[in-house]
């Protein structure tokens, strides 16, 4: 047998392979473990016992470090491993225990529609990740639903309010308003349409299809594509599959989910119908009692208020919680029944309406607003952390802050309006899951020039997330000089971006080329990028303008400051007041570095915009050994972020490798620039 290096990809698939069965039974064993816990939990309500023991918990840590050393085991890693897994079975026990209303362990829930039901797949979720076994009450309509709880049919009925793509489901919103329940939790599912047919049936051969309204409008780009179809509505979105079971006719199908065509014997025909990927919906769980939140899970607060009919009535109501700091999370209007010229808004906020600051800031509320109903306080999974801020949330600017920040020029704006000091004195924070680009700190950026493949595109976001960086950039359209260069691997590298920054807790930026491509690709990009080659491409400009996302606007190789300004008002006059200003280099006599940065541009533009400005020394030096040095002068001039090409194998990139720095080279600036690294 031969033992040259043949035989090598072999053995690393086969290493990879049991390395993925370790990972899955260390998932396994998560889940029985998490199971312990929430018996543990039912078990010291019964017998009344404290549902912290924190000698148990460090005892408990003890002994597996104690362990850990007869394995060989870094013991600093098992420290925190367990404090982990430690802090995550108290949170879990802690909010089983403050959802007695829910049954302890076992309840009864009513959900519109019939098994294989969005409501009951959202509902199982919900309460089969708290442990509670459900036996079901199946009911016709939402007002059914709701009557099961109050008539004790039921312990509790699960909802659906809102969804990513059709919005507000108003008819439940009117429910809660007239109803005396209480919500007691929310849980977000992902919604997975599905066309259905019977065995045998084709896409193709389709001549009418079976849909929820709700379903219709969210696969309504697929639907219209198809040729000679009827979309026929139908009250609900499992009964629809089991009609078309019944009927057993191959020229007819239904949009529902995987798990319908599973209980009715029916065929998937086709996957991804959605307009959008990420479709989800918001339910709620309302029942008759409410819910206690114990003391350190997040807790939300929902309510619905009517405001006075005068000018500011809806702002000054808003301003009672700013003033008291607290974050809003959904706001919605609805007119008022029977009275249509009024509006009602529904509002979801962070925090308990039994905790003192949200109990002093609804008495404040009450004082300003014609109506105001409790809907409930509950625990939520469904909020995001915020972002903590480092000077105690101090607005007003340090020494140093106040000497970055030049005084606005008095000359007028040249060109441009929105971006000017004159328009908005203070600074725009743009905020993208937790970065904060003009904010206190240096917000990095870092990843490939382009995405190549799945192994780099995974290996570079790890290493760019351990090392502390809040954003994975890398092109999938590349715009290069030459057309005989990569081009990108497109739609296809935006999908392996985009799942690299999701396994790492990333939020991914990335160049966008055309106009036609904006919409395509804000659906999952997380910040648009308009390279400098682009910075005067008008219709670009405009189109990222009606854009929903954040664009990081870079400066044009030969553009003036005011010219960069004068872009960036293309987008701000569309709409979209999320702009990130990028200096990256200008053409200039010098041949040494590929670019000439011009870290003027960082004080000037901060004395003329309100916008943040980040540095890319990258494309500037066209070398990586110019980079770090550079983008440390960035940091000290006063620039908001700085982004950095960065990939697990340079010498090998296809685009820009003299310029991109090696993943430990990437890791130690981050140390230099003061960036917290991940979990340390
Ligand atoms: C990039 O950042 O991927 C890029 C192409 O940069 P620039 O547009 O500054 O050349
Ligand atoms: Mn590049």
């Amino acid at each position: 047998m031969s033992d040259n290096n043949s035989t090598q990809p072999n053995n690393i698939d086969q290493i990879r392979h049991d390395i993925d069965d370790v990972d899955t039974e260390i998932l396994r064993l998560l889940a029985e473990r998490q199971a312990h816990s929430l018996r543990m939990a039912r078990e010291k309500a019964r017998s009344d016992t404290p549902s912290r023991d924190q000698v148990r918990e460090e005892d408990l840590i003890a002994d597996r470090i104690a362990d850990a050393l007869d394995h060989d085991l870094d013991t600093g890693l098992v420290n925190r491993l367990w404090r982990e897994i430690v802090n995550d079975s108290v949170r879990v026990q802690q909010e089983m225990l403050g959802e007695k209303a829910l049954g302890n362990g076992a309840t009864t829930v009513a959900v519109q529609g019939i098994e294989g039901s969005y409501s009951q797949l959202a509902a199982k979720q919900y309460f089969e990740g708290r442990g509670v076994d459900v036996s079901w009450v199946w009911e016709r309509t939402f007002t059914d639903a709701v009557s099961a709880v109050r008539e004790g049919r039921a312990g509790a009925a699960v909802l659906p309010i809102e969804n990513t793509t059709s919005g507000a489901i108003s008819e439940v919103y009117d429910l809660m308003l007239a109803g005396d329940l209480t919500i007691v939790g929310d849980v977000r599912f992902r919604v997975r349409h599905c066309l259905l047919g019977i065995e045998g049936a084709s896409v193709g051969d389709l001549t009418r299809i079976y849909g929820h309204p709700q379903a219709v409008a969210q696969c309504s780009d697929f639907l219209a594509n198809l040729d000679d179809v009827d979309v026929i509505y139908f009250s609900d979105t499992a009964l629809s599959g089991k009609k078309i079971a019944a009927m057993a006719d191959p020229s007819v199908g239904a949009l529902a989910s995987e798990d319908a065509a599973r209980i009715f014997g029916l065929q998937v025909l086709k996957t991804g119908i959605a307009n959008r990927s990420q479709n989800y919906t918001r339910f709620v769980v309302v029942a008759a009692e409410p819910v206690e939140v114990p003391d350190g899970v997040s807790a939300k607060t929902s309510v619905v208020m009517a405001v006075g009919n005068h000018p500011g009535a809806l702002m000054d109501a808003l301003g009672v919680f700013r003033d008291a700091d607290i974050n809003l999370v959904m706001l919605e209007s609805r007119p008022i029944p029977d009275n249509p010229r009024e509006e009602l808004f529904y509002l979801d906020f962070e925090g308990d309406a039994r905790s003192e600051v949200v109990e002093s800031t609804l008495d404040e509320l009450r004082r300003q607003v014609r109506f105001l109903k409790v809907l409930g306080s509950y625990p939520s999974r469904d909020l995001r952390p915020r972002p903590q801020r480092r000077n105690g949330g101090s607005t007003s600017p340090s020494g140093r802050e106040a000497l970055l920040e030049p005084a606005s020029s008095s000359k007028t704006p040249k060109g441009y309006r929105l971006g000017s000091r004159g328009h908005k004195s203070n600074n725009t924070v743009v905020e993208v899951q937790g970065a904060r680009f003009g904010g206190e700190d240096l917000v990095l950026i870092g990843g490939p020039c382009a995405v190549e493949s799945w192994d780099q595109v995974m290996a570079t976001a790890k290493a760019v997330a351990d090392s502390g960086a809040s954003v994975l950039r890398g092109g999938c359209f590349k715009p290069r000089t030459s057309p005989y260069s990569f081009q990108g691997l497109g739609f296809e590298g935006l999908e392996m971006l985009v799942e690299a920054g999701r396994t790492y807790g990333l939020p991914v930026v990335t160049e966008v080329l055309s106009p036609e491509n904006v919409e395509e690709v804000a659906k999952v990009a997380d910040i648009l990028q308009i390279g400098t080659r682009n910075m005067q491409n008008f219709s670009l400009l405009s189109a990222a303008g009606r854009s929903h996302r954040p664009v990081l606007l870079k400066r044009g190789m030969s553009s003036s400051i005011d010219e960069l300004l004068q872009a960036a008002e293309y987008i701000l006059a569309e709409g979209n007041q999320q702009v990130i200003l990028c200096e990256r280099g200008i053409r200039t006599f010098e041949t040494s570095t590929r670019n000439t940065l011009d870290l003027s541009a960082v004080p000037v533009l901060r004395g003329r915009t309100h916008l943040p400005v980040v540095v890319d020394p990258s494309h500037a030096a066209g070398e990586r050994d110019l980079v770090a040095p550079l983008a440390l002068a960035a940091q000290a001039i006063g620039a908001h972020g700085v982004m950095v090409e960065v990939h697990n194998d340079p010498e090998n990139a296809l685009s820009d490798g003299p310029q991109s720095l090696h993943l430990e080279q990437f890791d130690s600036l981050a140390r230099a620039l003061g960036v917290p690294p991940r979990r340390r």
